[in-house]
């Protein structure tokens, strides 16, 4: 159940299963539950357990996996589906992060079938879209997000359309220490609202729309206060449990 703004930790590939039980004592005690927002961590999928099992009793807190093969089983090597992250207590997956398209080359169609696969399994997809600094000195911003946006949802039932969760990931601002101005997510993710309703109608008003790149304990307020602005995905800052509390308690 997602309520409020939504702050979620993308710990990409940090953090051990000893790591992750050192990080939650401390930031167990930081962070009490707050029924206004969702905090969501999303560790490697080796790690999840632990993290499970460090939150129990914190049913405020929610997991998800950073990935996921389309398929439910079979032979790809080095893969999970959608089903074994929801067994291992995932409700959400990321999809299309960035490092999957641009480094491991993850295609839109792949994103479209992932989404599905997700949805199939009853875990909940969040969807990354975001363009690259080239893109960007183009004028190529809004055309690239509503492309990977369309190919991500396409061909999926609208209900489960509003179902999702959509983040607004700069390419060139991850991991750079290059933060968007609050202005500038904001203009890109009013674009993505709008298709949204035109994708799925009155039921994406609720949609979470977040924004991520290099967000930190110093701007993540000025982020999340700016229109259409409803929660952060965050990597480098999700690494310390102080730093994280702080964010999640913006
Ligand atoms: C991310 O990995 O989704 C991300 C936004 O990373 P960072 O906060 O480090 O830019």
């Amino acid at each position: 159940m997602i309520r409020g703004p939504v702050f979620a930790a993308n710990w990409k590939m940090n953090h051990t299963s000893r790591d992750a039980k050192t990080f939650m004592r401390t930031f167990l005690v930081q962070y009490a539950r707050r029924p206004d927002r969702t905090v969501i961590f999303f560790p490697p999928a080796l790690t999840l357990a632990s993290v499970a099992d460090a939150l129990k009793g914190r049913q405020d807190i929610l997991l998800g996996v950073q990935n996921i093969h389309w398929e439910a089983k079979g032979a790809f090597t080095g893969e999970q589906s959608a089903e074994m992250a929801k067994e291992a207590g995932a409700t959400f997956v990321l999809i299309g992060h960035s490092e999957r398209r641009h480094v491991f080359g993850e295609r839109d169609e792949e994103t479209q079938k992932k989404c599905a696969a997700a949805l199939r399994a009853g875990i909940t997809p969040l969807l990354c879209v975001g363009e690259k600094l080239e893109e960007r000195e183009r004028g190529e911003t809004d055309a690239v997000v509503l492309r990977q946006l369309r190919a991500g949802t396409a061909a999926l039932d609208p209900a489960a359309i509003g179902s999702m969760i959509i983040a607004y990931e700069p390419v060139w601002a991850i991991g750079t220490g290059k933060t968007a101005q609050p202005e500038d997510a904001s203009a890109v993710h009013s674009v993505i609202r709008r298709e949204l309703a035109v994708l799925a109608g009155d039921r994406t008003k609720e949609t979470p729309i977040l924004y991520g790149g290099s967000a930190n304990a110093g701007n993540a307020a000025a982020l999340i206060s700016a229109e259409n602005v409803d929660g952060l995905l965050v990597g480098g800052a999700s690494l310390e449990p102080e730093v994280w509390a702080s964010i999640a308690r913006t």
